[in-house]
């Protein structure tokens, strides 16, 4: 039932928050090697809004659909820069997969994946090895998709994914930013992850606990 998945949305996203609040610090770092450090302070103001808005539309007995699109506008309108406004998208496309009708089924989540992808790729025009949040998204969409449909249950294939995604962010270490605020400085960036690739990373992989209860 819908009432029951928009609660465990709303715990995703407190998860993401849990995560995403301890590493602020980390995140801001990285940015700052080559970009302009403020990827902590944007994703803490966008992940807080969110849970804030889900909290206020569980309340309300909202659907997990609109729960997670509301949450998602309010993570773009709160967090500025690049990276917010593309979870905005992707959370906005994740939502609008998931709707309100159903329970989401692993099927309907790795579906959303895949719309939240192209959306980031729509509106962020990143390709990939362009070293960016898509680079961990990408591995984490095919891992998803592969191991659902191989029959696993959600929370083990998103597990395998979340891993996934942990690889391909740590190596994007060794790429060179083709794209947003760290391409003037590309150079200083080798040898340094994606920040929001390494953000991406603890977030799937904190959702994906959620997930396992
Ligand atoms: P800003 O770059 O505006 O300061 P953030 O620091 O919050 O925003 O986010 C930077 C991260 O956003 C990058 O590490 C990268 O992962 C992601 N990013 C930037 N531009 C793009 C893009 N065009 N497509 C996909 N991801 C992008
Ligand atoms: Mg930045
Ligand atoms: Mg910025």
């Amino acid at each position: 039932e819908s009432r029951r998945a928009a609660g465990c949305v709303l715990s995703a996203l407190e998860a993401a928050e849990r995560v995403v609040l301890a590493n602020v610090e980390k995140l801001g770092r990285i940015d700052a090697i080559a970009g302009d450090g403020d990827h902590g302070i944007g994703m803490e103001r966008g992940v807080t809004a969110a849970v804030e808005k889900a909290r206020e539309l569980e309340a309300r007995d909202a659907g997990a659909g609109t729960l997670l699109t509301r949450a998602a506008d309010a993570w773009a309108d709160r967090a500025g820069g690049t990276s917010g406004a593309l979870w905005g998208v992707a959370l906005g496309a994740l939502g609008t997969a998931i709707g309100d009708e159903h329970a989401p089924d692993a099927k309907r989540v790795s579906e959303g994946v895949r719309r939240a992808l192209e959306g980031i790729i729509h509106f962020g025009k990143a390709s990939p090895g362009d070293k960016t949040m898509v680079d961990a998204l990408i591995p984490f969409h095919e891992t998803l998709e592969r191991e659902v449909e191989g029959g696993a249950e959600l929370a083990q294939a998103w597990r395998k994914a979340a891993e996934a995604a942990h690889r391909a962010a740590e190596e994007s270490a060794h790429l060179v930013p083709k794209i947003g605020r760290a391409r003037p400085l590309a150079e200083k960036s080798v040898g340094t992850p994606d920040p929001g690739a390494i953000s991406l990373a603890l977030i799937v992989a904190a959702v994906g606990e959620v997930i396992s209860k």
